[in-house]
Formats: structure tokens, sequence, C-alpha cells
């Protein structure tokens, strides 16, 4: 397969693929008809993304659903050991060990929050973590190494 590079159209930025040895010829773009330049664009513009900016993003997304839910928790917690207690008092000093559990409770799932599976691992975490098994199961797995982790490769 030849090596192609892209670029855009200078009127409507329609992608453009050619051989490189093209490079400076004057075509008509197929999508508007207009006489464009092919040129080689810098590096950083290839295919391939700053990965930087990509993964911290759902990173720090899927961080703040897991604290969204591990205070939620610890609220329900809270509330029936409250209710359960039948005295307001102990509610300052429950709702932070709560909060410290559920956290604890959910090291797999703030492991596993740069991963691909972060859903799968989360789901895990919050359905069968009450079970040490799958507890240990999802901090296993949030420590295993993403088989794609570094972007895809260019072949
Ligand atoms: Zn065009």
């Amino acid at each position: 397969m030849p090596f192609l590079v892209k670029c855009k159209c200078q009127h409507c930025n329609q992608p453009l693929e050619f051989d490189p040895t093209q490079a400076g010829e004057m075509i008509p773009c197929p999508s508007c008809q207009m006489d464009t330049m092919l040129f080689v664009p810098p590096k950083a513009d290839f295919g391939r993304r700053n990965p930087k900016s990509d993964e911290d993003a759902p990173s720090k997304k899927n961080l703040g659903i897991v604290f969204c839910v591990a205070v939620v928790l610890a609220i329900i917690a809270t509330a029936s050991a409250v209710v359960e207690s039948d005295s307001g008092v102990a509610l300052i000093f429950v709702f932070p060990i709560s909060l410290c559990s559920s956290i604890l409770y959910f090291i797999p799932s703030l492991v596993g929050s740069k991963k691909n599976n972060f859903t799968a691992i989360f789901m895990l975490n919050l359905l069968a973590g009450w079970t040490f098994i799958g507890w240990v199961g999802a901090l296993v797995w949030a420590c295993v190494k993403d088989k794609n982790e570094g972007g895809t490769s260019v072949k």
C-alpha cells in the first residue's frame, strides 16, 4: 500500500488523501471543485492526536462519577445509621467514616479511571465489590494494562 498523507482543502476543509510526491500540485477539490494546493501538513496534524489531552478528560470525568457515587452511598449509609440508632448526634461522626469506607470500597474504580473499560471495572466494583473476591477482581482488572494503551499504532 502506498504511503498517503492527508491535508485539507483550503476552501472547504474537506480532508484530502494523496501521495506525498504530489505535494505542491494544484488539484480541483473533489468536494467544492475549487483549485486547492496539496501540501504535507506539519507533524502535529497527522492522524495521531495529542494523547495527553485525549486521555485526561475522560479519566477526570470517571473520577467524578466514582466520587459522586461514593458520596451518595455515604449519605445513604449515614441516613440509615441515624435512623437505626435513633439519635441525630452520630451524624457528624458517621458521615466521614461512611465516606472514607465508600472511597476505600471504590479504590478499584479510582485505579481504573484511566482505563478504556472503566465502565466494566466500575460496574464489577459497584455490584460485586461487597464480596471480597469481586473487589479484588476489580482491583486486579484495574491494574491490568490496556491492550491498546498509548494510542493505536500506525502501520
Ligand atoms: Zn474544497
